[in-house]
């Protein structure tokens, strides 16, 4: 075989990993009964054509170089089978079956199914199959040409090792019954194996794999009386067959692989989103009434700090043992699928209850917590799983998949491991479902706006920088607040999307600012979930690199109140990006709970108290004292002060007076489009330093 043969052989990630074939089924079950029953009868069959034949004819056909060049060519095709597809469904189809058919057609149904034996238990020892396999293989190539040798017979074709036959154009008819009945006989057998293993329907496995089947198995029979013919005139001519067979195959394969590689992950071989509606659509529409389709998101927990500390290679190897370990630990016709990141999602087409698929998740966490030894180091690895079912939780794949990843989330944040949607703990109704489905169209079609808001020195009325706050106008409702739909993306895997987005822009804005002389500091929002491992500081990173701005050009805001839930994985992104020297706010303080231990061992430069108490400083003396009381903390710390909802001249004065060092609100500047925040900032910046007089009236 030539080297590029060789490279364009099914490797061993090609095939589907959700194929446990070889594990065996186990004694008793349907699957054993089914594949007992066929290999008895098979072997049989396989016996009795022996002894019709006579030990005498086969001697005397071994003796004949034609029998051995046949002989070599069916095992060679054996091994090679033209994939048609990458499903392990409808799987491939041997080459070998064109010259076991013509040794059907010369030499008759012994020989035929003898050689095919031969070639089946070399292929299996080579491929390592299970001998139930191997067996089970035999038998049903046997009784597919047992089908052809009757159905020859039925038009008085018999054909012997020593008396041989060969068609002539008038024979057709025969030839296309027998190639029928060897397709139908063997066709059936596989899928029947193929039904009871993946517990999927028999006419459903039918129907995915009959179409590219009955094509190449068309191809091949039908070439194979024309192997007869030139067996006849010349033995040393058959191996030219091999050529166009080898076109055949090499096309096929990488047909299949480009059809493979559209269905399925490139690094772990797993089937990506595609596949995964794919399947739990087909999944969907079989459901039987007592039963569930459970679809499991499943994350890793802490899987960005072997990323980040020991690099892409090591985390790279690490997703394909995760990969692996939750293949194998579902059943056969479950899907495992790779979303991407460190997101894989689960399939199970048909489980009992909510019980059954908890225990899976349970299994599949235990699974995983195995630890792994890796380039000399072992990593304990865990999971947070949601669970959504049908039809119980969600009605479709888009749903099932959103709520799973609500379920997701909050087994995150309870730290419970594995999580059932609960609709009481969803805060999505019909109508925010409906909203979050126009965000989704409007973050595709770019339709969201970022504003910038100014935040000013108190003291000298310098512009310390812009807050990017977005903006949505909805074609239907016009205005939506952050206020309405942040919280919403925040509860769904669109938030990720969201911020990626909103960075994006403030990265690009920045750099236009930048690269003009406007060196003014974008603040950027970015919610609890987005410091859940994901790829931030990554992004970050990449953009600042790639725009050529310095980390500082880009500042980040977090809620406070994210110190409440998550604050181990958090506090790690949030190192990560103090590392980068990306300056970080905790904002809305005041809001959550933030203890004086947490906020000094939080690496924030800045702490923005919430406009909720600064807003009434005039006439509430409680929240003057509050305020007070936080400008202390946040200096004692050695960290900057910045207060929000500045709406009046008193207000900023009070404010300037207990020591804040800036503040943001309506009466500084309110958030503006791009264009004329411009204007605002070149405007501002022209001036020199201002004295508080000055920063009132120029406000
Ligand atoms: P925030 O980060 O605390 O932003 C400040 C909010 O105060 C903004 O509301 C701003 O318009 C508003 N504001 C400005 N000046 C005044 C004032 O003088 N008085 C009062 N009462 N309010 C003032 P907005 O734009 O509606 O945003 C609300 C929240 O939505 C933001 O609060 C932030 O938490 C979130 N948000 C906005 N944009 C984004 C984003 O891109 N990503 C994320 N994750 N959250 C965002
Ligand atoms: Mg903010
Ligand atoms: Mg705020």
């Amino acid at each position: 075989m030539t080297a590029i043969a060789r490279h364009l052989a099914p490797r061993p990630e090609l095939a589907d990993p959700s194929d446990t074939r070889d594990t065996g089924p186990r004694p008793g079950s349907p699957l054993w009964i089914y594949l007992a029953g066929v290999i008895t009868i098979g072997f049989t069959a396989l016996f009795v054509a022996q002894f019709r034949l006579g030990g005498y004819e086969l001697a005397q056909l071994a003796t004949t170089m034609l029998f051995w060049i046949l002989l070599v060519l069916v095992v060679l095709g054996e091994l090679r089978p033209v994939m048609v597809s990458s499903s392990a469904i409808v799987g491939g189809t041997p080459t070998s079956t064109m010259f076991t058919f013509a040794v059907l057609m010369h030499h008759g149904l012994s020989a035929a199914v003898l050689v095919q034996a031969v070639a089946v238990v070399v292929s299996g020892v080579l491929h390592r199959r299970s001998w139930h396999r191997i067996a089970f293989n035999i038998a049903q190539t046997t009784l597919a040409c047992t089908a052809a040798g009757v159905a020859f017979g039925a038009f008085g074709i018999h054909p012997r090792p020593l008396e041989t036959w060969t068609p002539e154009g008038t024979d057709i008819p025969a030839i296309a019954l027998a190639g029928l009945a060897y397709f139908v006989v063997r066709g059936l057998l596989v899928c029947g194996a193929v039904a009871l293993h993946e517990r999927k329907p028999m006419i459903r496995v039918i129907r995915t794999s009959i179409a590219p089947q009955a094509m190449v198995y068309g191809a091949l029979l039908g070439l194979a009386p024309l192997v007869v013919v030139v067996m006849e005139h010349s033995t040393g001519l058959v191996p030219l067959f091999v050529a166009p067979l080898a076109a055949v195959y090499f096309t096929a394969t990488l047909s299949m692989r480009r059809d493979h590689q559209a269905m399925h992950d490139s690094l772990t071989g797993l089937p990506n989103r595609k596949m995964l509606i794919l399947r739990t659509e087909e999944a969907l529409a079989e459901a039987r009434e007592h039963e569930r389709v459970g679809l499991f998101l499943l994350d890793l927990d802490r899987f960005k700090e072997v990323n980040d500390t020991l690099g892409h290679p090591v985390g790279d190897l690490l997703l394909q043992i995760v990969a692996h370990r939750l293949t194998h630990s579902v059943r056969p016709g479950d899907v495992v699928a790779r979303l991407g990141g460190d997101e894989f999602a689960v399939l199970l087409p048909s489980i009992r209850d909510g019980h059954a698929a908890k225990e899976v998740a349970s299994r599949l966490r235990v699974a995983l917590t195995e630890p792994v030894r890796l380039e000399g180091m072992t990593f304990d690895l865990d999971a947070s799983i949601g669970i959504a079912l049908y039809p119980d939780h969600a009605p479709d794949f888009e749903l099932l998949l959103q709520r799973s990843d609500v379920a997701m989330y909050m087994a995150k944040e309870s730290r419970a491991g594995v999580e059932f949607y609960v609709a009481e703990r969803d805060r999505n109704s019909p109508e925010r479902l409906s909203l979050l489905g126009d965000l989704r169209r409007a973050i595709d079609r770019g339709e969201l706006d970022l504003h910038y808001q100014p935040k000013v020195s108190l003291e000298d009325g310098q512009v310390e920088g812009v807050e990017a706050l977005l903006r949505w106008w909805h074609p239907v409702r016009g205005p939506v607040s952050p206020v309405e739909f942040i919280p919403l993306a925040e509860q769904s895997y669109l938030m990720r999307e969201l911020t990626q987005y909103v960075i994006d822009k403030a990265l690009n804005q920045a750099a236009q600012w930048w690269h003009d002389d406007l060196e003014v500091p974008i603040s950027v929002n970015v919610s609890a979930r987005d410091l859940l491992d994901s790829g931030l500081p990554e992004q970050l990173a990449a953009g600042l690199t790639r725009l050529d701005l310095p980390p500082h050009a880009i500042h980040l805001e977090v809620t406070e109140r994210i110190l409440m839930t998550d604050q181990a994985y958090s506090a790690d992104t949030i190192r990560t990006l103090a590392a980068l020297g990306v300056p970080l706010a905790l904002d809305d303080f005041g809001t959550g709970y933030s203890t004086l231990v947490r906020l000094q061992r939080l690496q924030v430069d800045e702490v923005k108290i919430d406009a909720s108490f600064v807003r009434k400083i005039g006439e509430s003396p409680d929240d003057a004292r509050i305020v007070r009381s936080i400008i202390d903390l946040v200096r004692s710390l050695g960290l900057r002060a910045v207060a929000e909802g500045v709406e009046s001249d008193a207000v900023a004065e009070t404010l300037r007076e207990m020591g804040c060092h800036a503040g943001q609100g309506w009466w500084l500047a309110e958030p503006m489009p791009a264009a004329e925040a411009v204007v605002w900032l070149r405007n501002r910046l022209r001036l020199p330093s201002l004295t508080h007089e000055a920063v009132k009236t120029r406000s």
